[in-house]
C-alpha cells in the first residue's frame, strides 16, 4: 500500500476504525474511455471539500472512526487484481470492519463481494446491466460485474438499480435465471422511495453490499465515467438508497470514476456518497 493523500477525515487508526477505506487503481478491462485507475485518488481529493457536521443527520464524521489505508498496487491480469482484492477485503472483515473500496472500474466489485460472507444481499446502482458471462474473453471484466458477484450470493440476492442498458444476450439470461432489476424509468415513474424498497424486498437479506459505478447516475451529474449512458437518476436517488441502507451496510465500492473527463463534478458527487455511507454508520 503506497499513498500520502487520503480521504478526508480518514483519522482512526486500524484498530480503532469502523470502516477501512482503500482505492483500487484497476482499469485494464476498460472497452471504451479508460482512466478509472486514476479515480481512487481523484475521489480522495474531492473529499477535502464537505463539512465535518452533517445537517440533516445532525452528526459529526469524527463519530464514525474510520482509516484509509491507500491504494493496492496496480496488478497485471484481471485474475490477480481479483485475488490481490479479495485478501485486502478478507482481511478487513477478518477484523470486523467494514470495507470501502474506491475504484477502479467495475471489475473491483466481484473482488469485494467474494471476501464477505455468502448471506448478504447486494445492490447496485448502475446504467449497465453487468449480467454478460464473460467479455472480450474476460469473466472478471466490468462487463460482467452483477454475473460474478451472482455467482457467490445467488442471484436472487442482487438487484441492481438504474438500470436502462443490456444487450440481447444479457435479457435471455436474466430472464432464464430470474435476475430481478429496478430500471432507471421505474425510479422516474414511481419514485427512489417504491424502487429501493422493492430493491431491499428482493434481496431479502438483513446485511447489504452496496456497489455503485457512477455511471448509474445521469450523466449531466456525473459525466467522467467509462462508459456514459443518458436517462440516469440523481444523486439525490442514491443517497437516498445509502441513507435507507444506513449501518445494514456490510461493505461498499464506488467505482468507474474517470478523471480525464472531468471537470471534478463525478469526483465530487463520488466522495459525497462515500461519506454518506460512512455518516450512517454512526450511532450517536
Ligand atoms: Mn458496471
Ligand atoms: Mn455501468
Amino acid at each position: 500500500m503506497v499513498n500520502t493523500l487520503l480521504f478526508a477525515d480518514a483519522t482512526s487508526s486500524l484498530d480503532g476504525a469502523v470502516a477501512v477505506i482503500f482505492g483500487v487503481p484497476y482499469d485494464r478491462t476498460s472497452s471504451f474511455r479508460s482512466g478509472s485507475r486514476l479515480g481512487p485518488n481523484a475521489i480522495r481529493q474531492a473529499s477535502w471539500n464537505f463539512e465535518q457536521h452533517f445537517m440533516e443527520h445532525n452528526r459529526d464524521i469524527s463519530s464514525v472512526p474510520f482509516a484509509d489505508i491507500g491504494n493496492t498496487e496496480e496488478f497485471g491480469p484481471t485474475e490477480s487484481m481479483v485475488k490481490g482484492v479479495r485478501r485486502t477485503v478478507g482481511d478487513i472483515v477478518g477484523h470486523g470492519r467494514i470495507p470501502i473500496a474506491l475504484g477502479g472500474e467495475h471489475s473491483i466489485a466481484p473482488a469485494c463481494v467474494e471476501a464477505l460472507p455468502k448471506d448478504v444481499g447486494v445492490l447496485g446502482i448502475d446504467a449497465h446491466l453487468d449480467f454478460r458471462n464473460e467479455f472480450l474473453g474476460d469473466r472478471y471484466s466490468h462487463a460482467c460485474s452483477a454475473r460474478r458477484i451472482s455467482d457467490h450470493v445467488g442471484v436472487q440476492r442482487v438487484v441492481y438499480s438504474a438500470v436502462r442498458s443490456f444487450s440481447r444476450e444479457e435479457r435471455e439470461d436474466l430472464e432464464r435465471l430470474g435476475l430481478v432489476y429496478v430500471s432507471a424509468m421505474e425510479v422516474q415513474r414511481d419514485g427512489i422511495a417504491k424502487a429501493v424498497d422493492r430493491a431491499l424486498k428482493a434481496v431479502d437479506r438483513e446485511r447489504i453490499y452496496l456497489t455503485i459505478d457512477i455511471d448509474g447516475i445521469d450523466p449531466a451529474y456525473a459525466p467522467a465515467v467509462g462508459n456514459p449512458e443518458p436517462f440516469g437518476i440523481t444523486p439525490l436517488d442514491v443517497k437516498y438508497l445509502i441513507n435507507t441502507i444506513g449501518d445494514r451496510l456490510a461493505g461498499m465500492d464506488v467505482n468507474e470514476v474517470s478523471p480525464h473527463y472531468d471537470h471534478g463534478q463525478t469526483a465530487i458527487v463520488a466522495a459525497r456518497l462515500v461519506r454518506e455511507a460512512l455518516i450512517g454508520l454512526g450511532t450517536e
